[in-house]
């Protein structure tokens, strides 16, 4: 059956990448029909909103949604839309996988880890002020034992849908007590229902140390707002970076599929941005969607054509445009390229 799927261009180099992701789809012959949406400022300059209401029941109405990436201004302006959406529609849990791709060389093979970050509470739960007069900031980090309970959930059910063994929790409980312990403590409810999947805990700065050390050692890690933001591309730097991070953002009635990175104004309209990211999140979407074998025969191509250098595009050494490098990976789909069967989302 087919299905309604949103699709949010976004800024800077997402426009170049989402087309290379209708056409990569068109070639899969994955049974989705687009409707596509704007959001940020290419929405604002468009229809003089940051999220048009036709976006908000366009997702409301198809419920999953594949993102670019929107532009936030840094210190000022607007509140970022990433977050207003994943608020709007309590996409609690930002998933985001960092597993070695072959093709890729890195400091560290067998990396296969994924990172649960809780997504609408603690820092980024949009508490600020500023007083002019004394000169002070405050951000509060609201979390709540919910919010905790139902990531720390997330992580098990993650692990034991993908056959994962361990989940680590990650902290700062040795000074953030209260909000550390919260974590902790929904762990020791949660953990003993999963029978077979190990818990241990690890402090955040310490975290940090293990994963540019040992990355290989971890398998599902859960955390809150900011540390997952952090650790997620740093997990990403350690499988290739940026250009082939995938993430979701899962909620009880929604889901909106995108990529770790950014906007890239740095490189937006030269045709030379790196599609991967936004399919491998794609890859997830259609894992999401049950959509089980199209997911691996796309992920397999992508994994496939990145293997020829000549092929990727300037961030992973290569020389390819955007467009060339769809063009080889709808080439490789066409000519079926084996497939070996990977673990579903
Ligand atoms: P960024 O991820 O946009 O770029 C960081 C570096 O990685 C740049 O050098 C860029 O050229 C490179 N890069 C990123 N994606 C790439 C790709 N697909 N192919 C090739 N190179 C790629 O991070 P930034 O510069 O810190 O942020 C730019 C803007 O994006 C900011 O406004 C920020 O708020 C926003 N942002 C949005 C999201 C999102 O929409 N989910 C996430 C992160 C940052």
């Amino acid at each position: 059956m087919r299905k309604k799927v949103t699709l949010i261009p976004g800024d800077g180099i997402g426009p170049e990448i989402t087309v290379a992701v209708r056409d990569i789809f068109a070639a899969l012959q994955a049974p989705i029909d687009w409707e596509e949406e704007n959001a940020g400022v290419t929405a604002w300059q468009k229809q003089g909103e940051l999220i048009p209401e036709s976006l908000i029941k366009s997702l409301e109405k198809n419920r999953i949604g594949l993102k670019g990436p929107i532009t936030t201004p840094v210190g000022e302006g607007f509140r970022s839309v990433n977050i207003q959406l994943r608020q709007h529609f309590d996409l609690y849990a930002n998933i985001r996988p960092s597993k070695s791709i072959d093709a890729i060389p890195t400091r560290f093979k067998n990396v296969d880890l994924v990172i649960i970050r809780e997504n609408t509470e603690g820092l980024y739960s949009g508490l600020e002020s500023f007083d002019e007069r004394l000169g002070i900031v405050d951000t509060i980090s609201r979390i709540t034992i919910k919010g905790c309970e139902r990531i720390v959930r997330a992580a098990f059910e993650y692990a034991k849908m993908n056959g994962r063994k361990r989940v680590t929790l990650v902290h700062k409980a040795n000074i953030l007590k209260q909000a550390g312990a919260t974590l902790l403590n929904a762990g020791k409810a949660i953990a003993p229902q999963y029978p077979g999947i190990a818990m241990d805990d690890v402090i955040i700065d310490n975290m940090c140390m293990q994963l540019v050390t040992k990355p290989e050692k971890y398998d599902v890690i859960v955390t809150t707002n900011l540390f997952g933001d952090i650790l997620s591309d740093l997990a990403a730097g350690l499988v290739g970076g940026l250009g082939v991070a995938a993430g979701a953002n899962i909620g009880e009635n929604a889901a909106i599929f995108e990529a770790v990175h950014g906007s890239a104004p740095d490189i937006a309209g030269k045709g030379i941005a790196n599609p991967t990211a936004i399919l491998k999140s794609g890859v997830l979407m259609l894992h999401y969607m049950g959509e089980g074998e199209l997911a691996r025969k796309l992920e397999d191509t992508i994994d496939f054509t990145l293997r020829n250098k000549e092929h990727c595009t300037a961030d992973l050494g290569g020389k390819a445009s955007t467009r060339a490098f769809t063009a080889h990976i709808i080439r490789n789909l066409e000519t079926e390229v084996i497939h070996a069967g990977q673990p579903g989302f």
